[in-house]
C-alpha cells in the first residue's frame, strides 16, 4: 500500500515515526476522514477546511492543507482505488522534537500522513437500514471537542462502554443534552422537525450533519438547531447518528428504551435518500 508521508508517496510499511514525534508522545495533531464512492470524493473541501481550521487553534505553523485534495486523488490512483469504496485518512501533527509541553523551539516541519484504504461498506449499510441500539454516557472529554484532534481516549472508552452494552455507539452527554456520538453527530425528530445541538466547542461540527441541514433547508424539512434534552427524549419519535463512515444511521433504541416505535422512521428514510442523491451528485 502506498502512504504519503511528508511530501513524498512510499510503501506504508516503510513509513518510520519518531518516538519524538508530538502525535505519538502529546497526541498533539489532528487528522481527517474523507469518503470515496467508487473513486469519487465526497465533500473534500469542507473536510479539509476543518483541518485547518484545527490547525489555527493549535497554532500550527501550517493552517491551509487544501493541497492535500490532490495527494487524495494520488492515493486512491497509486493505490488502485479509482472505482472502489474508499476512506482516506490525514493526520497532521507538530512534528518530532525533544519532549517539552511548550511548542519546540525552532518549529520542526509537521508530520503529515495520508492513506487510502478500502472501505467494504455492507456493516454501514446493514445498520443505516436496520438501525442500531445506543447507550447515553457521561461525556468525559475535554472544551475543545469542535477541534478534531488525535486525542480520542474519551471517544474510545465510550464506544467501547457502548460496544460492552451490545450496542453500536454511545451518545455523550454534557449537563443533560446529548450531544453527539463518540464518532458521529446527533440528531432526533420532535413532530416533524429535525433537532441537533448547535455548533459550539462541544462537539465536532461534521460535514455529514452541516450537508444534511443545508439540504433540509433546500428541500424545506424543518429544522431547530438548539439542545436535545435527555429528559425530552421519551417525546422523540425518531433518533439518528450522521457520519462520513455511518451516513445516516437511524437509531431504534437508547439505553434499551425504544426511540418512538423502536424501528427506523421516515425522517431517517428521507434523510438518507437526500444523502445519497447528494452523493451520486458529487
Ligand atoms: N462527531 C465526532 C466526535 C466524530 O468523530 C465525527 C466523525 O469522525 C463526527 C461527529 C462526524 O463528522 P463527519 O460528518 O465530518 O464525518
Amino acid at each position: 500500500m502506498i502512504a504519503y508521508w511528508n511530501t513524498t508517496y512510499v510503501d506504508k510499511e516503510s513509513v518510520c515515526i519518531s518516538p519524538d514525534d508530538r502525535g505519538f508522545l502529546f497526541a498533539d495533531g489532528l487528522y481527517e476522514v474523507i469518503r470515496s464512492y467508487g473513486g469519487r470524493l465526497f465533500r473534500t473541501p469542507p473536510h479539509l477546511e476543518r483541518l485547518g481550521y484545527g490547525a489555527v487553534h493549535l497554532r500550527l505553523p501550517t493552517t491551509d492543507f487544501g493541497y492535500l485534495s490532490e495527494v487524495a486523488v494520488e492515493l486512491l490512483r497509486r493505490n488502485k482505488l479509482e472505482q472502489s469504496d474508499a476512506l482516506i485518512y490525514f493526520q497532521v501533527t507538530r512534528g518530532a522534537a525533544k519532549r517539552s509541553h511548550a511548542f519546540p523551539v525552532p518549529q520542526p516541519p509537521l508530520t503529515v500522513y495520508g492513506v487510502a484504504n478500502a472501505f467494504d461498506a455492507g456493516p454501514a449499510l446493514k445498520n443505516m437500514e436496520t438501525g442500531i441500539n445506543a447507550i447515553t454516557v457521561a461525556d468525559q472529554r475535554w472544551s475543545r471537542c469542535d477541534l478534531k484532534t488525535t486525542g480520542l481516549t474519551a471517544n474510545i472508552l465510550a464506544n467501547q462502554m457502548a460496544r460492552d452494552a451490545g450496542a453500536q455507539e454511545a451518545i455523550l452527554v454534557r449537563d443533560g443534552v446529548l450531544l453527539e456520538g463518540t464518532h458521529s453527530n446527533f440528531m432526533a425528530v420532535f413532530g416533524d422537525t429535525l433537532v441537533t445541538a448547535p455548533a459550539s466547542n462541544y462537539i465536532l461540527s461534521g460535514i455529514t450533519r452541516m450537508t444534511l441541514l443545508e439540504l433540509c433547508a433546500e428541500q424545506g424539512v424543518k429544522t431547530e438547531v438548539r439542545p436535545v434534552f435527555a429528559k425530552d427524549m421519551h417525546q422523540a419519535t425518531e433518533a439518528l447518528i450522521m457520519g462520513t463512515t455511518v451516513e445516516v444511521t437511524p437509531i431504534c433504541q437508547i439505553d434499551g428504551k425504544p426511540v418512538g416505535s423502536g424501528q427506523p422512521g421516515p425522517m431517517a428514510r428521507l434523510l438518507q435518500e437526500m444523502l445519497t442523491e447528494k452523493i451520486l451528485r458529487g
